[in-house]
């Protein structure tokens, strides 16, 4: 029998186990703290360090670890996305990351509906190459753009649509995996087994027979069950058979076995074919109560998914003007008080027509329960998809409240049978009151598994609570005769209660079955057998001994540093939350390592992932990075500058500062400002390279160049002449393989009418039809690229808008020394070097500027965009002031204004046909601002114009960064991800690119000119 494993005091040769490793394996081998520090924590509260992190490029180099870790008696821990929410991938151990190479279709099976896959492949990945085949993988999990079918295996997954398709469990075919003894076994038809499976399958029979009126009390009769092993395949407790024909399948044993029994190589699944259409019928109810007393009839109506959203949730999204409209078409009357609850049911199927029926019967059924007219029905697909939408975002609006108090989760999946849903989910709502704390309710009705977190603080207070929720849920859960894991596994959290569930004498078997797979406890130990206490405080990421070194910042994090009322969830005055780090610290806390920055979809974040899918280069990566740094938890030679170490430094090298994850993280994780944070410690220790200072400078030099004769042409020869381009590569650091922009002796400044846009806040208000402007005119479009900014005046003018262009000769105030330069600036470029004073002397001038005629509602409009979003993003937290507020209300892109404009009626934009198709590219920042529709809507009034919004992530170049010798391979990665061959498969099409590097990249990397927005509005004209 095994021994329980004390992993505190678990002896290994860390040394010996990486240089084996290096020889035996083609494998990546980390051992630093940093690196096993990204491989420490889950969705979960737990974090262990890893002995040591492998990422295998080989089935033979997973073997060979296995093999040397058992000869070295280290535990072997496979992971997937890390994406578990009860920490079953921590734990010290060689932890091996799959998700990397082992992502393959190995063999797709349309015949018989089946395929076979490696275990890192995505599930998103999975159905987008099946979607062709009419069919998918039916488990779909909310972390569908990041679980792994391994992981998913691992745990037992189940998807919302678990009560038509069943869980993991249910459609899992066969499982070939390597045993303890690095021999590899094939689990699945259990009639048909030989060799180690039938072996392993006969004992775990016998088990089974002996105790079968054990398992028949013991286990819960819902289908969401996923604790303990599931010794229950040979008698089925579950309400859906684990297989059709009533076969019993071996593959079952290692499903929900979180990676203690043996190490998936490849998995066969049952697919499904793809619904082809689906309708949605969305009931208002008035009580809570009712909602969840009325699912257990709703379901009797075939729908393939129930899911609730409760009243919170509807007014957070109510309350966000993004999610606002859609939310309120699915409510009976939007000006009557939010429902209590909504219930979202879809139907689907191959015709149409019945899923109408569908949903009168759904209209039926409510007019009989006593809540006749309460149904909204929704047969349209595009308005079904926002909606959905809206439910994923309103979970990420509760999980992105700031303070140490955090939604967490424990008891957020117990399942209970669904007559007793409506007493089950009252009663737990008494408990969270009793104990000072609040659940908001969402997910899975149809199955009875209702997603809840109380909001504990687990520095403080919260591991009382928890344990106090805990059993008071658990006594609930026996009283409804439920189960208490019913979604996201054991792992630490719930280990312990799997006794509670099953009773001493399976909890035996359960043993007896780990040993006799894994007879040195060897994978991942601790997990299943022989659990932890869920609140062993040695095991949290956050333990009461959790410290934060004192630092002062360069930015003001002070909205980050505060405390929250776990109740109200009202949080104190910024400043106020006691964070040495004067709030960093706590804004890097905010990433609760729920994966979600490894997608790959049409969205931005994160470009450096998506290139090198190294943990290192994610948002996760990073903010753990800097937690474990700003903790003090790191070894670090260079300690006297935590925040500017190498460690940090590591990860932020590919971080291209798009601000992508400010918008598309849930809890808003912003890596560009701390970015930011990390150039300015870094270059204090470092100090500044030439190449800073070109690029930092370069909007206080850019006039001079210009200005002096011959030598723009001068400077633009290295464009030319190879040999000086590899000079300057050498000496600065300079791709010699890119072309730099054009210097040029014409520039905006130097023309003669470029001083004609000289008003002041009272003349542009007092204009007599209120059309006045401000129109900056940014280094780049100033100095490179004029055309631009003539393009924008002559569109501007023609709309009858009166233009102030600032510069500085009209402000009384003359220059500062530090600043000294003619032309106002935003101070993109200082940040960019970590020069933040600067920045802030520059941008502060601007500010102080715009200010007044920000102070007369005047709008402030830019054309590069990560210039013109400096006003609404880095100047907020620069302690500028209300100055820099009512500016940034202000500031907008030039189609942001006009697409405005033409909304409200202002402004009737005549233009001409296009005589070819338009492309779109938006820049990071603007997506990250939500700036991209204002420019397509804008495009779609050009005739035939008919414009495409190019789906890509960055393009690479991010500023200098694509300039940047060490990041050009990197850089021209990002872009031929999928922007430079969208660009090439529609040769005839204008092109379309408001950022100045975007259309650089592009011409770099296409040959074809992308042009501003601005050029093409002012052609059609
Ligand atoms: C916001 C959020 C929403 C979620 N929604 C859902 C949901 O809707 N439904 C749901 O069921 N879960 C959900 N989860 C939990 C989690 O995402 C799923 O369990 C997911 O399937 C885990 O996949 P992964 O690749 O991240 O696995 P990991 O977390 O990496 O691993 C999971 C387990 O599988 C084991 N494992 C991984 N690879 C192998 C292998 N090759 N061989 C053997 N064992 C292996 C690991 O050791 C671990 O024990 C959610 C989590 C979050 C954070
Ligand atoms: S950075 Fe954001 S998206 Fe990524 S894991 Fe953390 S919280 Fe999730
Ligand atoms: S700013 Fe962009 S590159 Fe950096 S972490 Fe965020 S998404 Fe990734």
């Amino acid at each position: 029998m095994n021994k329980p494993l004390d992993l505190r005091e678990l002896m290994v040769d860390q040394a010996e186990l990486a240089k084996r490793l290096r020889q035996e394996t083609s494998g990546e081998v980390m051992t630093d703290s940093a690196s096993r520090g990204r491989y420490a924590t889950d969705a979960s509260i737990y974090q262990a360090m890893p002995v040591a992190v492998f990422v295998p490029k080989t089935t033979q180099d997973i073997a060979n670890a296995i093999r040397i870790a058992a000869e070295l008696g280290v535990p072997v821990l496979p992971r997937g996305g890390g994406t578990s929410q009860c920490g079953q991938t921590t734990g010290a151990a060689l932890v091996i990351d799959n998700s990397k190479y082992f992502r393959n279709v190995l063999d797709l099976n349309l015949d018989k509906g089946y395929v076979e896959v490696e275990p890192g492949i995505v599930l998103d990945h999975l159905n987008s190459s099946l979607k062709q085949h009419g069919l998918w993988y039916p488990v779909d999990v909310s972390t569908s753009g990041q679980a792994t079918i391994g992981g998913m295996a691992g745990n037992n997954s189940c998807g919302s649509r678990s009560i038509a398709y069943g869980n993991m469990v249910h459609n899992v075919l066969g499982i070939d995996a390597w045993l303890a003894t690095g021999e590899v076994a094939q689990f699945a038809n259990y009639a048909n087994s030989s060799g180690a499976a039938k072996q392993l399958g006969d004992f775990v029979k016998d088990l089974a027979t002996t105790l079968t009126p054990e398992i028949e009390a013991h286990f819960p009769k819902v289908l969401r069950r996923v604790a303990g092993y599931n010794l229950d395949i040979f008698n089925p407790q579950s309400e859906l058979p684990y297989t059709q024909d009533g076969s019993v399948n071996l593959a079952h044993l290692l499903v929900g076995s979180e990676g203690t029994l043996a190490y998936f190589k490849s998995l066969k699944l049952k697919l499904a074919p793809l619904p082809q259409h689906k309708v949605l019928g969305i009931v208002n109810f008035a009580s809570f109560y009712k909602a969840m007393d009325s699912a257990q009839h709703i379901v009797k109506l075939g729908p393939t998914a129930v899911e609730l959203v409760d009243r919170t949730m509807i007014d957070l999204a109510r309350s966000n003007p993004s999610f606002k409209k859609t939310i309120e078409t699915s409510l009976i009357d939007h000006t009557a008080q939010t429902p209590e609850a909504i219930l979202l049911v879809e139907f689907s199927g191959e015709a149409h027509a019945p899923l109408l029926d569908k949903l009168k019967a759904l209209q039926e059924l409510m007019s009989d329960l006593g809540l006749p007219g309460s149904v909204v029905t929704m047969p349209d697909a595009s308005l079904q998809k926002n909606l959905w939408e809206v439910r994923k975002a309103g979970l990420n609006i509760m999980m992105s409240l700031k303070g140490d108090g955090k939604p967490v989760s424990f008891i957020e999946d117990c399942a209970v049978p669904l007559e007793s849903l409506a007493d089950y989910t009252q009663a737990l709502t008494d408990v969270f009151s009793k104990y000072g704390s609040r659940g908001t309710w969402y997910a899975h009705a149809s199955v009875g598994t209702l997603h809840v977190r109380p909001i504990l603080d687990m520095r403080r207070d919260g591991a009382q609570k928890m344990r106090a929720v805990a059993e008071e849920a658990s006594a609930l859960v026996r009283k409804y005769k439920g189960a208490y894991s019913g979604e996201h596994g054991d792992g630490l959290c719930r280990g312990e209660w799997i006794s509670w569930q099953f009773g001493p004498k399976i909890t035996e078997a359960l043993a007896e079955i780990k040993h006799a797979f894994d007879p040195k406890g060897l994978f991942n130990p601790g997990k299943i057998v022989n659990p932890p206490k869920m609140d062993d405080s040695i095991n949290f990421r956050f333990p009461p001994s959790y410290k934060v070194i004192p630092l002062q910042p360069a930015l003001d994090w002070s909205a980050w540093n505060v405390q929250n009322d776990p109740v109200t969830e009202e949080t104190t005055a910024p400043g106020t939350g006691g964070d040495p780090a004067m709030g960093l610290a706590k804004a890097v806390e905010m990433c609760n390592n729920n994966g979600h920055c490894r997608k790959f979809d049409a969205e931005v974040m994160c470009p450096s992932y998506r290139v090198t899918r190294d943990e290192k280069h994610l948002t996760r990566g990073r903010a753990n990075t800097l937690r474990l740094a700003l903790s003090n938890q790191l070894d670090m030679k260079d300690e006297s500058s935590p925040l500017g170490s190498d460690a940090i430094k590591e990860v932020m090298e590919l971080c291209v500062s798009c601000k992508a994850c400010r918008r598309e993280c849930p809890t808003g994780v912003d890596m560009a400002k701390m970015k930011i944070e990390f150039l300015s410690a870094y270059k204090k220790r470092v100090g500044h390279s030439l190449r800073d200072l070109a690029v930092a400078y370069l909007p206080q030099y850019a006039g001079t160049i210009s200005s002096i004769p011959l030598l723009p042409a001068i400077l633009n020869l290295r464009n030319h002449i190879g040999p000086i381009a590899k000079l300057q590569e050498w000496i600065m650091g300079i791709s010699a393989q890119r072309s730099l922009p054009i210097w040029k002796s014409k520039t905006f400044w130097s023309q003669k009418e470029s001083n004609a846009y000289q008003y002041t806040p009272e003349q542009l208000a007092s204009n007599a039809d209120g059309k006045g402007v401000v129109l900056l005119a940014d280094t780049f479009n100033a100095y490179f690229e004029d055309e631009n900014l003539q393009a924008a005046l002559k569109v501007l003018k023609a709309a009858g808008y009166r233009v102030h262009i600032p510069h500085k000769s009209q402000t009384k105030k003359v220059a500062s020394e530090s600043t000294c330069s003619k032309e106002f600036c935003c101070g993109r470029t200082y940040l960019a070097a970590g020069m933040v004073d600067k920045a802030k002397a520059t941008l502060g001038e601007l500010v102080d500027h715009l200010a007044p005629y920000a102070d007369k509602n005047i709008p402030i409009i830019g054309l590069e965009p990560s210039c013109l979003f400096t006003l609404r993003d880095e100047a907020l937290v620069m302690g500028f002031g209300e100055r820099a507020v009512s500016v940034s209300k202000q500031a907008q892109l030039l189609e942001e204004f006009l697409a405005s404009e033409v909304k409200s009626g202002k402004l009737n934009l005549q233009l001409k046909a296009s005589d070819k198709p338009v492309l779109f590219h938006g820049h990071c920042h603007q997506k990250s601002f939500a700036a991209v529709t204002p420019a397509m809507e804008l495009l779609k009034l050009i005739p035939n114009a008919e414009p495409k919004l190019i789906e890509s992530s960055c393009c690479g170049m991010a500023g200098s960064f694509g300039y940047e010798a060490e990041h050009i391979e990197v850089s021209k990665q990002m872009a031929e991800a999928s922007l430079l061959p969208s660009i090439r498969k529609s040769p005839n099409a204008w092109v379309v690119a408001d950022g100045t590097s975007c259309r650089h990249q592009i011409a770099d990397g296409t040959q074809r000119e992308a042009v501003h927005i601005a050029r093409i509005l002012a052609a059609q004209l």
